[in-house]
């Protein structure tokens, strides 16, 4: 297994030789360790990135196609290894980190064909001796900064659009999970992917970055984080004027309205809060089940969260795997005693579960009835497995209290009722809502927020247009 860095096509140490340490969250044990780059290396990087970009952009979309379907295809088949590797490095149940890995492929194979329909215009013009032009050309070096909640989707729904628009990247991948970055690097070159065109730094995030924001040939920055970095780095992208694409925190509302149907809203309210441990930026962080509902919602949800299974994602049938780290259990432990504080009732959870022999990382998964806007886990990014409920009456009031947030990325509610499926869809102010449907992530779909959720899509044909310039061909004949 890889474990070096790609810069233009080589597989380079860190010129001072220094290591990163990749640690397991389960166990705390030390998995594996990886170059920690500096300024130097970052500029080796991007000056591989800028001489391949000109031969990289002139290849005929058909071509870039086959080389992004293919690495796509190379991850299918090593679909276990490296769903192996994710839950080692990351956490997350096997049978998550199989998912994953389809998932992170499917955003290839969407791209490796659309770039083959990234039309231009020709646009009616002005005057006879006219003809109006419109082209759609690759913006350029770009970087791409990822989180480790999704070791390798995060990565390949920036890079699939990329390079088909026919852009060079060079990735840094999060400290927590560089291993699965660098094992799509590899792939990336049995592909046949030219030397430059992808490139992996792992290192300090800030060292790399100021670089990266410093070199005038970078043209853009696609970044999936906490919205706090991602304010930091739009400050910085301003030197250079930076095109961003920023995929932030979120805050997930919830509803479950009265003619909901329970059958099909519990086992999604449990998927989209407890996937991941809950550690994902769509996860459902609000649940609010309206009077007639609530009682049966919250008894049929918790008795389904004490079905649940934490332990190391490794094991067969574990369905919550740890948290990333000792600051997370204690953010989810301070956000439960919040709550219990403030007068939150929790029947399910509500402690960190101790597992013999691994880490003190993991959370039982808990239900907090009773939730209040004063408490802060109706406010801030929990990123683990609590799942709390409000009592509301009427659809005003849900829709008010939904969109109380700052955030807007992901929202969610169940009814039976087409009108109010349509009016609640428009009224929440979101970037995605699922519609009794507690999974609406898929390659072919425009997946961004509104608000401190950041701005860009990523999916489908949308995210063509982040990588992408227009230009306009004024011809007179
Ligand atoms: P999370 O809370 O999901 O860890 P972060 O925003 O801290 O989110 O991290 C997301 C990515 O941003 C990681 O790859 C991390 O290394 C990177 N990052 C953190 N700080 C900076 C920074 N100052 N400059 C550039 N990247 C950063």
């Amino acid at each position: 297994m890889q474990t070096k860095n790609l810069i233009g096509g080589e597989w380079l140490e860190a010129g001072n030789g220094d290591r990163l340490e990749v640690r397991n969250p389960a166990s705390d044990a030390v998995i594996a360790s990886v170059p920690s780059v500096g300024a130097a290396e970052t500029r080796k990087a991007i000056d591989a990135a800028w001489n391949a970009r000109t031969a990289w952009a002139a290849r005929t979309a058909a071509d870039r196609g086959a080389l992004i379907a293919s690495l796509g295809r190379l991850m299918r088949r090593d679909s276990e290894r490296l769903a192996k590797l994710m839950t080692l490095e990351q956490g997350k149940p096997l049978a998550e980190a199989r998912g994953e890995v389809g998932y992170a492929a499917s955003f290839l194979e969407w791209a490796a064909e659309e770039g083959k329909r990234l039309y231009g215009d020709i646009v009616p013009a002005s005057a006879p001796d006219k003809r109006i032009l419109v082209l759609r050309q690759p913006v350029g070096v770009t970087a791409i900064i990822t989180p480790w909640n999704f070791p390798a989707a995060m990565i390949t729904r920036k890079l699939g659009p990329a390079l088909a628009a026919g852009c060079p990247v060079v990735i840094k991948p999060a400290e927590d999970t560089p291993l699965s970055a660098i094992a799509i690097g590899e792939l990336a070159c049995e592909a046949g992917i030219p030397a430059g065109v992808i490139n992996i730094l792992t290192g300090d995030a800030a060292t790399i970055s100021e670089v990266i924001f410093d070199d005038a040939r970078v043209r853009k920055l696609s970044f999936t984080g906490s919205t706090g970095v991602g304010r930091l780095l739009m400050g910085k992208a301003s030197k250079n004027l930076l095109r961003l694409s920023l995929e932030l925190g979120g805050h997930a509302p919830f509803i479950v309205f009265d003619d909901a149907d329970l059958d099909k809203a519990v086992p999604a309210a449990v998927a989209c809060k407890f996937r991941n441990a809950g550690q994902t930026c769509i996860c459902a962080n609000r649940f609010y089940a309206q009077a007639g509902v609530h009682d049966e919602f919250v008894a049929r949800f918790s008795k389904a969260i004490a079905e649940l299974r934490v332990g190391d994602g490794s094991t067969e049938g574990v369905t919550v795997g740890p948290l990333i780290n000792d600051e997370a259990v204690a953010k989810v432990e301070e956000h439960v005693e919040n709550a219990r504080s403030l007068g939150g009732r929790v029947p399910v959870g509500g402690r960190r579960a101790r597992i013999d022999g691994l880490a003190d990382r993991f959370y039982e998964p808990t239900l907090i009835e009773g939730m209040t806007p004063e408490m802060m886990i109706c406010r801030e990014e929990t990123f683990g497995p609590v799942a709390p409920v409000a009592k509301f009456t009427d659809e005003a009031e849900a829709i008010e209290q939904a969109n109380a947030s700052e955030y807007g990325l992901a929202a969610y509610f169940f009814t039976r009722d087409a009108s109010r499926l349509m009016r609640v869809s428009e009224a929440l102010e979101y970037g995605i809502v699922g519609a009794n449907d507690g999974g609406p992530s898929t390659a072919q779909a425009p997946f961004g927020g509104v608000k401190h959720s950041g701005f860009g899509r990523e999916g489908g044909r949308y995210a063509m247009d982040e990588y992408t310039e227009v230009k306009y061909v004024s011809w007179q004949l």
